[in-house]
Order: C-alpha cells, then sequence, then structure tokens
C-alpha cells in the first residue's frame, strides 16, 4: 500500500478511476444501443457502394440491423433493378421475350458478389425467380426480388443473419399492412438476433403471396424494425446529406436542416419535400424514436435529425419551405352568407359528392374560397359547380386556375414576432401578389397562395429574406 501519496497524487489517481469507470459506462451503454441502418438503393448501386456502405456499419457497434434497397441508379442514365424486375415480369407473364431483361439484371447482381469479393451464387435464386415469373406470381413478388437479393448479398458481405420478410412483415389477405401482428413477430425473431439483414419494400399477405408497399417503401421497412426492437435511433442513408430548407432545383445549395419535428416534416414533406417516404414517420413516431437522415457518400455529415419533439432552436425563424403548382380555387359569393347556418357544410358536401378533396378553405364575411387540386378537379368541375348553384344559391362562382401554394413551415415561428410581416414584404419586393393566405392554428405554417408563374421567385424571396439574410 501507497502511505506517502501526496494530496495531489492521490487526486490525480481519483481521476484516473473516473475516467475509466466512465469509458466503461459509455463502452457498455455502446453495446447495448441498437441502431436500425436502411440503405436506399444509390447508396447500394455498386460494389463501390455497398464497401462504403460497409465502413459505415461497421464503424458504430450499435448499428445492428440493416434494411437494404434494391440496387439504384449509378448515374443519371442507369435504371434502378426494381424498374427492370418490373419490366421483366410483364414480359414474362404476358409470354413476351424477357430473357435479356433478366440478363441485364442477373448482371447488376453478378457484379456486386465479383466487387465485393464474397463467396456467394445466386444462379438458383435466379432459377427459381425466372420460374416463378413464367408462372405469373405477380408483379409485387416480382419487385420485391431487388430487395430480397440484395439481402442476400448484404447478409453475406457482414457475416449477419438473413431474415426474409415474409416470413416476418405481413399484409392482411386485402393488402392492408398488418403492424400488431408483424410487430410481435419482428419482434420475436429479433429477440435473440444479435445482427441481422432485413430486405426492404415487402413483406407476405396471410396466405403467403408477397405484398410491397408502394414505391420507396424500404424506409417503411425500416422504421417498422426500428419499433419493433425499440431501437435508439432509426438511421436512414440515403445520398443527400439530409432534407433541406428549400427545393434544390430552385435555390442554388440550400442549408441542410439540422433537427425537424414530425410534424414540420409533415407539412414540407405533403407540399412536395421529399427524402422519406410519408408513411415511415408513424411506427417509429409512436416509439419516440428520431430518424437520422444520413448520406453514404459524406458519412462525416451530420445530416438531419427528425424528432418528435425538441427545444433545440432552429438555425432560422422558418425551419423549410415547400410549395406545389397546379390549384385551382373556386370562390363563392353570398349576401349575408355569415348569418347563413350550414352554408359551409352544403357547399363541402357538393366536393364531397364528387370525390374532391380539398386543400384550403379560406373564408370572408360573404365570400368563401375552396382551393382544390386542378387535375381532380377538372373533369368534375361542372357538376361541382351546378352542385354549389343548387344547394347554397349563391350571388355568383368564380374559378380561377393555374395557382401554386407555398408553405413556410417552422417551430421557431410561433416564438417571434413579424414572422408574417417579412414573408409579405419580401413578396411585395420581388413585385408578387399574393392571391391566398391561411395560418394553421398552430402557428407551425404560413401557406401562401399565387400565381403558377410566381412560384419560383416567390420562393427565392422567402429564403433570401429568412436564411441568406440570417446568415
Ligand atoms: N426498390 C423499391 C423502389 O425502387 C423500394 C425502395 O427502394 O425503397 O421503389
Amino acid at each position: 500500500m501507497r502511505t506517502f501519496q501526496t494530496r495531489s497524487g492521490i487526486v490525480q489517481f481519483n481521476i484516473e478511476i473516473n475516467r475509466s469507470l466512465a469509458r466503461k459506462v459509455k463502452e457498455k451503454e455502446e453495446n447495448s444501443m441498437k441502431k436500425v441502418v436502411k440503405f436506399g438503393g444509390s447508396s447500394l448501386a455498386s460494389a463501390r457502394q455497398f464497401k462504403k456502405v460497409g465502413d459505415i456499419i461497421r464503424a458504430d457497434k450499435a448499428r445492428r440491423y440493416v434494411v437494404p434497397s434494391a440496387p439504384g441508379k449509378r448515374n443519371d442514365k442507369d435504371e434502378k433493378v426494381t424498374d427492370l424486375l418490373y419490366q421483366c415480369y410483364d414480359a414474362a407473364s404476358e409470354g413476351r421475350s424477357y430473357k435479356k431483361i433478366l440478363e441485364k439484371i442477373k448482371t447488376r447482381y453478378e457484379e456486386i458478389i465479383e466487387g465485393l469479393e464474397v463467396n456467394l451464387s445466386l444462379d438458383h435464386e435466379f432459377a427459381r425467380i425466372e420460374e416463378n415469373f413464367v408462372n405469373k406470381a405477380g408483379r409485387d413478388y416480382a419487385a420485391s426480388r431487388g430487395e430480397y437479393l440484395n439481402g442476400i448479398i448484404m447478409a453475406a458481405y457482414l457475416g449477419y443473419e438473413f431474415i426474409d420478410p415474409a416470413e416476418a412483415v405481413f399484409f392482411d389477405n386485402d393488402g392492408n399492412f398488418d403492424a400488431e401482428a408483424t410487430d410481435k413477430e419482428l419482434a420475436e425473431r429479433l429477440e435473440h438476433v444479435e445482427r441481422a439483414v432485413i430486405p426492404g419494400f415487402y413483406g407476405a399477405k396471410h396466405d403467403g403471396s408477397i405484398k410491397t408497399f408502394s414505391r420507396g417503401g424500404s424506409d417503411v421497412t425500416g422504421s417498422i424494425v426500428a419499433k419493433a426492437i425499440h431501437a435508439d435511433m432509426y438511421e436512414n442513408w440515403t445520398d443527400v446529406s439530409g432534407f433541406l430548407v428549400a427545393d434544390p432545383r430552385i435555390i442554388k445549395d440550400p442549408e441542410v436542416i439540422e433537427t425537424i419535428t414530425y410534424k414540420e416534416l409533415r407539412e414540407l414533406a405533403y407540399m412536395g419535400a421529399s427524402v422519406l417516404h410519408e408513411d415511415a414517420i408513424f411506427p417509429v413516431r409512436k416509439e419516440g424514436i428520431p430518424i437520422n437522415i444520413r448520406n453514404t457518400n459524406r458519412p462525416d455529415d451530420k445530416g438531419t435529425l427528425i424528432v418528435e419533439s425538441t427545444c433545440r432552436k432552429p438555425r432560422y425563424t422558418i425551419t423549410g419551405i415547400a410549395g406545389k403548382k397546379g390549384f385551382c380555387s373556386i370562390n363563392i359569393e353570398k349576401a349575408m352568407m355569415n348569418a347563413e347556418v350550414g352554408f359551409g357544410r352544403k357547399v363541402l358536401e357538393v366536393f364531397e359528392r364528387n370525390g374532391i378533396s380539398f386543400e384550403h378553405m379560406p373564408s370572408g364575411i360573404d365570400t368563401m374560397t375552396v382551393l382544390v387540386h386542378q387535375s381532380e378537379f377538372e373533369d368534375y368541375e361542372q357538376s361541382v359547380i351546378a352542385g354549389i348553384h343548387r344547394a347554397v344559391e349563391p350571388d355568383f362562382v368564380e374559378m380561377e386556375s393555374d395557382l401554386a401554394l407555398i408553405a413556410v413551415v417552422g417551430r421557431g415561428m410561433k416564438a417571434s414576432r413579424g414572422t408574417a410581416g417579412r414573408i409579405f414584404s419580401a413578396l411585395a419586393h420581388a413585385r408578387i401578389n399574393v392571391k391566398m393566405i391561411d395560418q394553421g392554428s398552430s402557428e407551425l405554417n404560413i401557406i401562401i397562395g399565387v400565381k403558377d408563374a410566381d412560384f419560383e421567385t416567390a420562393i427565392k424571396a422567402i429564403y433570401d429574406i429568412f436564411v441568406s439574410a440570417e446568415m
């Protein structure tokens, strides 16, 4: 025993013990952390991309459950394997020649296997796939093989267990996703599996036939797996460094959104901003699991974190801007409309009867405006107008087409004054006529209607006033 320790020596000794304890706690935490990592098609389009993915997975022990897409495009002119599979199946099932496309698909996978130097042959699998195509196993079956085969390669490359979603992701016989049965099965299957590859995009109906989610559905699988295993994080790896504040086709090099809430994301996604499949947020949201959008080609970028709620202040007053063109407004005017009980209901019933959903409904004292998608509305236009006349006897009904809606979204707007003022003065400076304004009661977004022709200029003006000016 060292009885002659100096006081500073003892302090130093204690610091060392604390440090090693902290290290051990951190290690233990890291060992028990579970992340689900989903990789999109462009992240797995070639052996080169696969290797980047392998490095990413191996860089963090917590990345235990891997959800791959099918190989995507290697360049702008390339084709996605999923699209090739649909083409191949259509030809085979209709008795047309399909061998050339099948060969193309085979070559894509063989190049990946060779490039990765894994000891694996898919000959057997392809023979079975061909037979099933000819025997009309279904388009969903066909499309699902893209993820299935990529999953087999990924599992062999990483040395992880392969789990076929046909045995763990379920749909009812009408084709609706069966969340309960899937959650139960996945949780049980994965409880004792340390590391696994679960291909995205598909599952099976209770009768055993293969069923896919809609296109881009591997995002949904990732979310379902994350929920089932109570993951600490759902990482969604793609080819962009996260959600951008605005559409890069309109704004050059827009800023990346660091943190966004599910609600904000819904608003922006609804208005056309897309990185993630729309249905992917629901399973994880229920569990409070954050999603991190990351870039396989720039793994050091932090990406965007999608969370239920946050006290992190957004970098700018607004979180994002998105919009869509192609709306039409139906303006209804009637003196004393405000005193007529049931006026709004009667008008909306006419839209309902014609199977048209409405987007927004700003109103004045004697006016009411209904905004709808022009393409959905065109065929029913006259029937709706006649219906409105019969239902509420308006003084007149007027329509305006080629309108665009722009959503300015941000949790920060609630706490800051003058946001609307800044938006409208920016638009006025850009000489843009504002056709409609709608602020949600949650103060999370302001929707602005402008002419289609003013759409891009309006987005630039709003971006400049909030992002470029606040930088
Ligand atoms: N491979 C499918 C598609 O291209 C699903 C996905 O990538 O998420 O849509």
